[in-house]
């Protein structure tokens, strides 16, 4: 998915908090005690008062579903996990600790410590998981498709495996691979459908169901992308191919159970028929705006109320943009689903720990999740707008085309602050609470140091790194060298907020790619009242382990 983790193609990761980069050096001798300990525990629930008994009933067929989407994945990921799996129950009362972490990871592998092995006894992790025989090169896959290339659509499928069967490479179907656990999900899939009244989620259960018995995808996720007014937001199947290191070929079988968060939606709803007057507003000359974009992809705002597989190993998932199938994304466009209780979640464990430790006192009781959702929905809604196509010497382009590798960093860079710009201009339309801003500021800061945290090499990490030098060149961000503390100087952050929006948008206007690499060198860095502030915050959560009240 394009999980924010990150790819998200064109589309931002952001919101996935996902990356743990600066995180994944530190294994090394670390015990599997510090390992999951920096995992929050945290529980994961949905208001009560958004589930009808109807739905209630719905979703315990869906949470079955999905619980064969943990039985594939954990087979997907390595070939000796069940055996591991089953070991390390029956030790669990000993060693409840290192039963938890392989389950955090799906094996024993530290999806936060660059895979690390952490089981004893068990070697380095395979590059193509288990999609591909153990002991198969990249070498001899493309010298069997030279020698065989009618094979090819099968060997690269998103939907098979391969396998060595009599000394010959097979590619196998997941519908085959996987039969036993695809076969009865389908079947709760059809037993929700008979539970919902929403025709387009009925039309899309059904349809998914039949996908995991047929192996084509296609036309559920055609299904998926038309849900019109439904309560329940489910996705189930294989989407993501990270999983897959070897080719990037294999999609891993994942799921999400949520609810739709009306009161959210409704506010999203709002805040997207202000596009065009945020698209006027921007501080650029008129020349530069008004191209008609629109939100690249609807979205959704839903609660979590249980996920499965690759999406539940190691790093949670806050927002994911889907499908992935490119021809589903030309013929339909695609969408993008905000989990709004994980926010919650990671703002609770991480992001307050963050202020109370960098920010000055008054500021940090300031900082709010209410303030922190605000910004990640506005980061997503000013992606769609600003300059996308572009004319530079007399011919037609993108932004993205004439930035190249630094088109992620400026754009994300160009999201966040515009969050905040446009939300100055929404409390001015009262879709925002007057006092909006006052903890608007403060959240802002606070998860500039969040997003830091994992490394500027990243383009979130890199965006928030010049956010930070910009306004703090410009005085919007004061600094207290006794208390090495920072806060919010509110009678220059709303100026110096306007300058960065308008300096990155006019890169970007003008497709200025040696004006974006003086920009990128000049901010992109960890000065050290910087350094010294991230240096407090080593034992804060990377992220959390949920609990669900859903099982
Ligand atoms: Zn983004």
């Amino acid at each position: 998915m394009r999980r924010l983790a990150i790819a998200l193609a064109a589309l931002c990761s952001c919101s996935l908090l996902g990356a743990v980069g600066a995180f994944a050096s530190t294994g090394g001798d670390m015990t599997v005690r510090e390992r999951l300990g920096r995992l929050a525990e945290v529980r994961v629930s949905v208001d009560d008062k958004l589930m009808n008994a109807r739905q209630l009933k719905l979703v315990r067929e869906l949470v079955a579903a999905a619980r064969y989407m943990d039985e594939i994945f954990l087979r997907q990921v390595y070939a000796d996990n069940v055996r591991l799996r089953d070991r390390l129950a029956r030790s669990k009362a000993s060693r409840p600790i290192l039963y938890d972490y392989f389950l955090v990871n799906f094996g024993p592998f530290d999806r936060l410590s660059h895979d690390e092995p952490f089981v004893r006894g068990v070697g380095a992790k395979p590059a193509g998981a288990n999609f591909y025989p153990e002991d198969m090169t990249k070498e001899e896959f493309s010298i069997w498709l030279e020698r065989n290339p009618v094979d090819r659509e099968a060997f690269e499928s998103n939907f098979t495996v391969i396998r060595r069967r009599e000394g010959r490479l097979v590619a196998v179907p997941y519908s085959e691979e996987y039969r036993d656990y695809l076969v009865p999900a389908a079947k709760k899939l059809r037993r929700a459908a008979g539970l919902t009244k929403n025709a387009s989620l009925r039309r899309f259960l059904k349809s998914r169901a039949q996908s995991l018995i047929t192996n084509d995808y296609f036309s559920s996720d055609v299904d998926w992308v038309r849900l019109k007014d439904h309560d329940i937001e489910v996705v189930i199947g294989p989407y993501e191919v990270y999983e897959d290191g070897l080719f990037g070929y294999k999609a891993s079988f994942e799921a999400f159970v949520t609810r739709v968060d009306p009161s959210e939606s409704r506010r999203l709803a709002k805040v997207v028929e202000y596009l065009d007057e945020l698209e006027r507003n921007l501080p650029i000359p008129d020349k530069h705006k008004g191209r008609g974009r629109s939100l690249r992809s609807p979205i959704v705002v839903a609660q979590l109320i249980y996920s499965a597989g690759d999406t539940k190993a190691g790093v949670q998932t806050l927002a994911f943009n889907l499908p992935n199938d490119e021809r589903v994304r030309r013929q339909e466009g695609s969408k993008k689903v905000m989990l709004k209780n994980v926010q919650r979640a990671k703002f609770d464990k991480i992001l307050v720990p963050i202020a109370q430790r960098v920010l000055a006192a008054e500021e940090a009781g300031d900082v709010d999740f209410e303030a922190f959702f605000a910004h990640t929905l506005l980061h997503e809604v000013s992606h769609g707008i600003g300059p996308g196509e572009i004319g530079r010497r007399g011919r037609k382009t993108t932004v993205s085309r004439e930035l190249k590798d630094l088109y992620s960093i400026v754009e994300e860079c160009k999201a966040d602050v515009l969050g905040v710009y446009n939300a100055i201009y929404l409390v001015g339309e009262g879709l925002y609470p007057e006092s909006f801003m006052g903890s608007a500021w403060p959240t802002y800061l606070a998860g500039l140091f969040r997003s830091v945290r994992f490394g500027t090499g990243e383009a979130h990490g890199g965006a928030n790194a010049i956010q930070f030098n910009y306004l703090r060149e410009k005085g919007g961000i004061s600094y207290d060298r006794k208390t090495h503390l920072f806060s919010v100087d509110e009678g220059r952050i709303e100026k110096a907020v306007r300058d960065l929006a308008r300096e990155v948008l006019m890169i970007e206007a003008k497709g200025d790619y040696a004006a974006a690499k003086r920009f990128v060198k000049r901010y992109r860095k960890v000065p050290k009242e910087l350094k010294d502030a991230l240096a407090k915050l080593v034992d804060v959560p990377v992220d959390i382990r949920p609990k669900y009240a859903y099982k």
